[in-house]
């Protein structure tokens, strides 16, 4: 997950900090050289880190931060303050027009997950009510139409094709369709190139000037560092981009390029993807995500996760059953297809504040959970209704085909037992409170 190393870096330079008490001068100095190093190490780019930390620096050696009872927490807030600064104070949202339809011109790299997020854009749209087009306008690659058809075809969306025709008339056309048929968001997939070429520019810039999008967002891959920002850089200079959309931000990135960005090319993030499911798409929040690189996690996200992808109505029937004493091994199942939804524990655990750079990737897991699900797929429908039937006997056959031990069957039975165990005496006792057994 990006971020991790320089949530830990500036972790060990902020407690440094506040084992000083009062601060002087050299203190803070000491501070920032070593704030100044983690941010290259998370490569942003250089005049974005000298900029910051002589703003910060600026900052914390006055007087009312040495002065203060609590410096090293005044200089904590400052580093906040600023870093929120850099990623824009505001969350950049999309930019509807007062009469539909929006139109949305995605472009970037090839491999920097545009078709991806094309999709991952319109599940997100489609969640408020709205009615995306999707329009295939890369036709260099016969495989990118049918891509796009399939990752529509994934989030429901309609896709407009005209196969390999000129770009710009497909645009065009998809418009004219959109507002005949009903849509009001109209998203163009424009084609990539390896890198930034004439032809490709000269093809963005024909679409933008026949369609006139209200958004071209561009999508940069994080994982490539500062150049994610030099090409947004180039993108922006040639087409005037209205925001960025910084893909890959889950994969082993140092998380640069989100705080270069906006310095850079003076246009703001506007989302981020964080995974390769079509939910993984989160709003862009400056405040939030240096909430997440001070490892102060962020709820917010984390309650928007929930209940965007959370189940109401399944919900209700659980605690239905719960209070029936009726849970079994079917409802665990589904609790844990519901975390999935949501995404990767380990990313839902970063957003818990105060857990945040405490927990270790390697200490999270997330295997547990799939080999409980394992066990539980093996199981007949009676079984996991009635795990007491289970013998010696079903126990080898769930075992073999979850590909797991006896042991780990038995394990879970008895978890499960010892949580039903619970769930009858809470239902008995009027809630009576009690420690919940560690599952799974
Ligand atoms: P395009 O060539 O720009 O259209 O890129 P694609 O949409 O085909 O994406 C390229 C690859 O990146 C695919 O394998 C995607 O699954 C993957 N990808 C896209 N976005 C993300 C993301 O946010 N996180 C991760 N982990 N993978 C992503």
């Amino acid at each position: 997950m990006a971020f991790e190393g320089l949530s830990d870096k500036l972790g060990k330079v902020f407690s440094k900090l506040k084992n000083h008490g009062k601060l002087n001068e050299k203190d803070v100095k000491e501070a920032m050289r070593e704030v100044k190093m983690a941010l290259l190490e998370a490569d942003v780019s250089f005049p974005v880190v000298k900029d910051f930390v002589a703003k910060v620096s600026e900052r914390a050696v006055g007087s009312e931060v040495m002065n203060s009872l609590t410096p090293a927490q005044q200089v904590i807030d400052i580093v906040h303050d600023e870093l929120i600064q850099l990623m824009g104070t505001d969350t950049a949202r999309i930019d509807f027009p007062s009469k539909p339809p929006c139109v949305i011109m995605m472009c970037g790299l090839q491999g920097a997950g545009k078709t991806t997020h094309t999709a991952k854009l319109a599940k997100y749209l489609k969640k408020q009510n709205r009615r995306p087009l999707l329009v295939a306008c890369d036709i260099y690659r016969p495989a990118a139409i049918d891509q796009l058809k399939v990752v529509g075809a994934s989030v429901d969306a309609h896709v407009f094709e005209m196969g390999q025709t000129n770009p710009v008339k497909i645009a065009k056309e998809s418009i004219k369709y959109a507002k005949d048929n009903g849509f009001d968001v109209v998203i163009l997939d424009t084609a990539g190139r390896l890198h930034i070429d004439e032809d490709l520019m000269k093809e963005l810039k024909d679409i933008k000037a026949e369609v006139q999008p209200n958004e071209i967002l561009l999508v940069v891959d994080s994982m490539t560092g500062q150049d994610a920002v030099n090409v947004a850089k180039s993108f922006n200079d040639m087409l005037d981009i209205t925001g960025v959309i910084l893909t890959k931000l889950d994969g082993d990135t140092r998380g640069g390029a989100a705080l270069s960005v906006l310095s850079v090319t003076g246009k703001p993030i506007k989302f981020a993807g964080v995974g390769e499911k079509t939910d993984d798409l989160e709003q862009f929040h400056p405040n939030r995500m240096a909430d997440r690189i001070l490892g102060m996690g962020d709820v917010l996200s984390l309650i928007e996760k929930a209940k965007i992808n959370v189940d109401e109505k399944e919900q209700e029937k659980l605690a239905k059953r719960l209070q029936e004493n009726k849970f079994d091994m079917n409802d665990l199942y589904a609790q844990f297809e519901q975390i999935e939804k949501m995404g990767s524990i380990s990313s839902l655990i970063k957003m818990i504040p105060g857990v945040a750079g405490k927990v270790k990737e390697e200490d999270i897991d997330e295997r547990r959970m799939y080999r409980t699900k394992a066990i539980i797929s093996s199981m007949t429908k009676k079984e996991r209704e009635k795990p007491s039937i289970i013998d010696a006997k079903r126990k080898r056959r769930i075992a073999a085909g979850s590909g797991t031990k006896v042991e780990d069957v038995n394990q879970l039975l008895k978890q499960f037992d010892g949580m039903q165990k619970m769930m009858k005496q809470m239902g008995l006792k009027g809630g009576k409170k009690r420690k919940f057994p560690k599952f799974p």
